[in-house]
């Protein structure tokens, strides 16, 4: 995305549970951001996991993770074009929750390339 659409931005949810017509994918957005429907996929397979054993609490919250991302228009400080930044969201934190545990991947991945010259 590389113009700023300059009004309302209606919430984004991943392509896999679009349900609504006026509400855009986050795929169909932002080419950069198609991994989450990928994870997002997959935690759906860990869920169905859990629903079937005594952890059925933990396929719930899985469920729930990540559906409704609030991404906002920011600015590049060098080329002033706009691009979407996650601003805020919802996540599970169950340990074997797959969008979760990519989003821990890229923190770590992110502090080591930090400390690395
Ligand atoms: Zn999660």
């Amino acid at each position: 995305m590389t113009e700023a659409t300059g009004g309302f931005m209606p919430p984004i949810i991943s392509s896999f549970q679009k349900k609504e017509k006026d509400t855009p994918a986050l795929s169909e957005l932002s080419e950069r951001d198609k991994p989450w429907d990928k994870h997002r996929a997959n935690s759906d397979v860990i869920g169905d996991y859990y629903a079937d054993s005594e952890f059925r609490q933990y396929s719930e919250r899985i469920g729930d993770c990540s559906q409704f991302l609030d991404f906002k228009l920011t600015p590049n400080a060098e080329t002033g074009a706009y691009k979407l930044k996650l601003s805020s969201a919802r996540f599970c934190h169950v340990r074997h929750c797959a969008v979760c545990q990519w989003r821990r991947s890229l923190m770590w991945k992110a502090k080591a390339y930090k400390i690395l010259p």
